[in-house]
């Protein structure tokens, strides 16, 4: 067996209503597929996250030094990946177009061997996740109090276990949001805080602060992933969990939070983090340290499977049944190419999400979405 063929995908949505979190302003829905083809039929599927062109010209330049090799090998061919652009590229885009292609392997494996990657994995652990939404983004010309407010209280009817809302904009509307946020959800759901880096130091100490009258199960990214002196620091003087891992990308940029304990939870994304090989290395790791893991999640149902996949094989720690953990993310942010590029939806039912449980990721690829949202260049 061989790959003969790799191909990125760039689809692309334009939003009717932009949305924004405290880094990035989103006009589009822009994601990056990753397709590998084997010499006897068989297809692999992956997806990185991040800017989708940047991460297709990488896979252009990676795809041709593994033509003509054995899929199977995901190891060699990753170690040999990531040491061709290691001097430039430790962490970011280079990592990212690794982790998709990386998927696309894994997925390719679990067809040969007619099983699913949960199962090369080691076993499954559980077959279905318990969900909770990520959304409450910024719009233009809204109210975000009574904006966050509504969309939570539609995610509580739902049957979503928590939500995620957004901050890092404005130390005091952020602080109304979150308790309209929890005023909406009621009690015994979870609440989590987001701040994509959007603060410094005193304005993350102070949310913190004010935000632990409100239940809050985490604060994630509240000051810039670099800055893992500085996630101590908000560690240190407010009282809310800290979690961080989504812009950590690959073990070596996982190892300083990890070991010295800059976060209560971690949280690496598939499509980031290195692909599922690496994933299993930091799952491992942060085992290790006893930091808690709970995968960040943020793309196409190709992404949303590769990241059940490792839901599944992620073991308990410590090995008692804990119900609801690991509890996954759940994008609820309108992408209409978001499930339509499957022929199964994974969807979920009253916040609950099966694994699915066929060969590789389990998932089936609709072409016709793929053609429909394919990136037009003017
Ligand atoms: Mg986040």
């Amino acid at each position: 067996m061989k790959i003969e063929k790799i191909h990125a995908h760039v689809l692309d949505y334009q939003l009717e209503q932009a949305f924004e979190s405290a880094s990035m302003r989103f006009d589009r829905r822009q994601h990056c597929l990753v397709e590998v083809i084997c010499d006897d039929g068989t297809i692999g599927w992956g997806e990185c996250l991040g800017p989708a062109k940047p991460n297709a010209a990488v896979i252009e330049a990676y795809a041709t030094s593994i033509i003509g090799r054995n899929p199977l090998e995901t190891e060699k061919l990753w170690i040999e990946l990531y040491n061709r652009l290691r001097d430039q590229g430790q962490r970011g885009l280079t990592v990212t177009a690794l982790s998709g292609i990386d998927i696309a392997l894994w997925d390719i494996k679990g067809k040969h061997y007619g099983a699913p990657v949960s199962e090369l994995l080691g076993g499954r652990f559980r077959e279905h996740v318990h969900a909770y939404a990520t959304g409450s983004f910024k719009r233009d010309g809204v109210d975000r109090v009574q904006d966050t407010a509504e969309e939570v209280a539609g995610y509580a009817q739902e049957g979503f276990c928590g939500v995620k809302i957004k901050i890092g904009f404005d130390v005091e509307e952020d602080v109304k949001v979150i308790a309209a946020a929890r005023e909406a959800l009621g009690n015994g759901k979870r609440l989590m805080i987001d701040a994509n880096h959007g603060y410094d130091l005193l304005e993350a100490l102070e949310v913190g602060k004010r935000a632990a009258a409100f239940d809050v199960a985490w604060f994630e990214e509240p000051v810039l992933p670099e800055q893992i002196s500085t996630y101590h620091a908000v560690r240190d003087g407010q009282p809310l969990p800290v979690a961080s891992g989504e812009n950590w990308h690959g073990r070596y940029a996982m190892l300083e939070p990890l070991q010295t304990r800059a976060v209560d939870i971690v949280q690496p994304d598939v499509c980031s983090v290195g692909g599922i090989s690496e994933m299993r290395r930091v799952v491992d790791m942060a085992a290790m340290f006893g930091v808690r893991l709970i995968p960040h999640v943020w793309g196409t149902a190709v992404c949303l499977a590769a990241s059940l996949q490792c839901m599944a094989a992620l073991p308990p720690n410590p090995p008692r049944r804990r119900p609801i953990e690991p509890i996954m993310e759940f994008d609820r942010t309108h992408n209409p190419f978001r499930q339509a590029v499957v022929k199964t939806p994974l969807e979920h039912d009253g916040g609950v999400v099966q694994i699915p449980d066929g060969p590789g990721l389990g998932i089936e690829i609709n072409r016709d979405a793929l053609r429909q949202f394919a990136l037009k260049e003017a």
